[in-house]
C-alpha cells in the first residue's frame, strides 16, 4: 500500500493510496518526465548532488492547469486544457516555450521545463526553465480558432507571467503570429504595450532580428563544432532531418548550403528520401508557399524522391541524423538500426534513456538537446534583453553574438566530456545540473 508521504497535515495516515496515483512526483506522471528524471538523476549522481538538493530540483516549483471554453467558427463552445508549468525559479524569470498538439499534457510540460532549465544553465542564461502548452489539433483549427485559443490561454495565465516573472516563447506550431496575439493579449490586460511580455514575437513589434532561424542556425553551429572535434567534414556529409517546420527547415537549408547532402527530409504526413541529395532550397520553397486552397503543404505531396513513413525517415542511411520534430522518436529497436555517426538532437528529448546507452555503445556521437536546440533561447534571451533596454541590435550582431555563445558551451560539453571521460550528453546535463545546484546552495531555504 503506497502513503503519500509529504506535508504534515496528518491526512496521510487518514488516507492511504492504494492504485498509486497520489503520491511524490505522480503530478507529473508521463514518459516524458519519466526520461528528464532519469537524465536528471544521472547528472545528480555524476556531480554527486545532495539529496535535499535532487528533491528540491526534480520537481517543478509550480504549474498552473486552466480549462477555458472557446467559440468555434460552427458556432459550437468547445473547452481546451492548457498548462504552465515553471520548473525553477532561483536563476530569475521562468523561460519557455508554449506548443499546441493533441498530446500536450501536465507530464510533458512538467518534463521540458525541467530540460529548459538546464537548457539555459548550460549556456549561462539568467532564466530558469517552464514550458506550456494547449492540447489542441492545430491542423484542424482556422486562423480565427487559433487566435481565440490563444488570446484566451494568455488571459488564464496572466497571474503566473509577465517580463519579470514567465516570459513564454514559440515552440510546435506556435509561431510569430500566435506571439503577436499573446503579446497583445497580455498589453490589453496592463493598459500598455509590454513586448518583453513574450519572445519569438515579429520584429516590429519588438521582436530581435534573427530569432526565427536562431534555433536551426544554433544546432548547425554546434554540428560544425561537433564535426570539428570528431575530425570529420560536414562538406558532402548525407544529413536526414525528421521535422520541416520552423527549426528542420533551417537545419536542412543552412546544411546545404554549407555543402552537406540532405538525402531524406521529413514531416507528420511522411518523409522524402534520396540517396543523391534532395532539391533542398525547391522543397523548402513549395513548403513555405502552403497549399493552393490555403493552409499549410505536406512532404506527402512533393513530387519526387522516394516516400517513406514518418517515422521510417530516421531509417535512411546518412552520417549525420538530425530529429528535429518532436520527441521519442529512437528508441532501443530504432538505435540499433541506425545507420549513421552523428545524432544532432535539434528536437527535445527525441532519444529515450535506453537508445542512448545503445547509441553509445555503438559509438554514435550524440549532440544532446540542451546543448543542440539552445540557440532558440539564446535568440529569446537576447531580445528580452533588447526589449528592457529599447535598443536593437542588428541581424549580423545577434548572429555573431549567438555563435559565440554557442561554441564557448560547446567547448565547455567537449572539455568536461574529456575531463569525466563521458559523452557530451552526461557532461552537459552535469555542468547544467551544477550550475543551478550551486546558485540553489548560495540562496539557501527561506525562510
Ligand atoms: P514545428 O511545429 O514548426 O515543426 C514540427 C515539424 O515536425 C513539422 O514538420 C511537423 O510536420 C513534424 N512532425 C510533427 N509530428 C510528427 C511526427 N509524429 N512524425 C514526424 N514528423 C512530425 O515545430 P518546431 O518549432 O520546428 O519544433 C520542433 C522541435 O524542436 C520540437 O521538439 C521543439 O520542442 C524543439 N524546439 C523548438 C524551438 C523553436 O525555437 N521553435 C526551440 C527549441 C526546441
Amino acid at each position: 500500500m503506497t502513503v503519500e508521504r509529504r506535508g504534515t497535515g496528518g491526512w496521510a495516515e487518514l488516507m492511504p493510496v492504494a492504485d498509486g496515483t497520489v503520491g511524490p512526483g505522480s503530478e507529473w506522471r508521463s514518459e516524458l518526465y519519466r526520461i528528464a528524471v532519469d537524465q536528471f538523476e544521472q547528472a545528480a549522481d555524476l556531480i554527486g548532488l545532495e539529496p535535499d538538493l535532487r528533491a528540491r530540483l526534480v520537481e517543478p516549483r509550480r504549474a498552473l492547469t486552466v480549462n477555458f471554453p472557446v467559440r468555434m467558427d460552427t458556432g459550437e463552445v468547445r473547452t481546451f486544457t492548457g498548462y504552465r508549468v515553471q520548473h525553477t525559479l532561483t536563476m530569475g524569470p521562468t523561460k519557455g516555450g508554449i506548443r499546441y498538439a493533441p498530446g500536450v499534457s501536465l507530464g510533458e510540460c512538467a518534463a521540458l521545463a525541467m530540460w529548459m532549465t538546464l537548457k539555459c544553465a548550460l549556456v549561462r542564461l539568467p532564466f530558469g526553465g517552464a514550458k506550456g502548452g494547449v492540447r489542441c489539433d492545430p491542423n484542424r483549427l482556422s486562423a480565427g480558432e487559433l487566435e481565440r485559443i490563444t488570446r484566451r490561454y494568455a488571459a488564464e495565465l496572466i497571474p503566473v507571467i509577465g517580463p519579470e516573472r514567465d516570459i513564454p516563447a514559440p515552440d510546435m506550431a506556435t509561431g510569430e503570429r500566435e506571439m503577436a496575439w499573446f503579446m497583445d493579449t497580455y498589453s490589453q490586460q496592463v493598459g500598455h504595450s509590454v513586448p518583453a511580455i513574450v519572445t519569438g514575437k515579429p520584429v516590429v513589434l519588438g521582436g530581435t532580428a534573427g530569432r526565427r532561424t536562431a534555433t536551426g542556425l544554433g544546432a548547425v553551429y554546434c554540428l560544425e563544432a561537433a564535426m570539428r572535434r570528431l575530425g570529420r567534414p560536414l562538406e558532402g556529409a548525407r544529413v536526414v532531418v525528421q521535422g520541416a517546420g520552423n527549426v528542420g527547415s533551417v537545419i536542412a537549408g543552412e546544411l546545404h548550403a554549407r555543402g552537406a547532402r540532405v538525402v531524406g527530409i521529413g514531416d507528420v504526413s511522411g518523409g522524402v528520401a534520396d540517396q543523391l541529395g534532395l532539391d533542398v532550397p525547391g522543397l523548402l520553397a513549395w513548403l513555405a508557399e502552403g497549399a493552393p486552397a490555403g493552409g499549410a503543404r505536406f512532404l506527402r505531396d512533393w513530387p519526387a524522391g522516394d516516400h517513406v513513413g514518418r517515422a521510417d525517415i530516421l531509417d535512411v542511411p546518412c552520417d549525420i541524423l538530425v530529429p528535429a520534430a518532436l520527441e521519442r522518436q529512437i528508441d532501443v529497436d530504432r538505435a540499433r538500426r541506425l545507420e549513421c555517426d552523428v545524432v544532432l538532437e535539434a528536437a527535445n528529448g527525441p532519444t529515450t534513456p535506453e537508445a542512448d546507452a545503445v547509441l553509445a555503445e555503438r559509438e554514435i556521437a550524440v549532440v544532446p538537446d540542451i546543448l543542440a536546440n539552445a540557440g532558440g533561447v539564446t535568440a529569446s534571451y537576447f531580445e528580452w534583453v533588447q526589449d528592457q533596454q529599447q535598443y536593437f541590435w542588428d541581424a549580423g550582431e545577434v548572429a555573431d553574438r549567438l555563435r559565440t555563445q554557442l561554441d564557448l558551451a560547446f567547448d565547455r560539453v567537449a572539455e568536461t566530456a574529456d575531463r569525466l571521460g563521458v559523452g557530451w550528453r552526461s557532461a552537459a546535463l552535469a555542468l547544467a545540473l551544477e550550475r543551478v545546484a550551486d546558485a540553489a546552495r548560495r540562496r539557501s531555504i527561506f525562510p
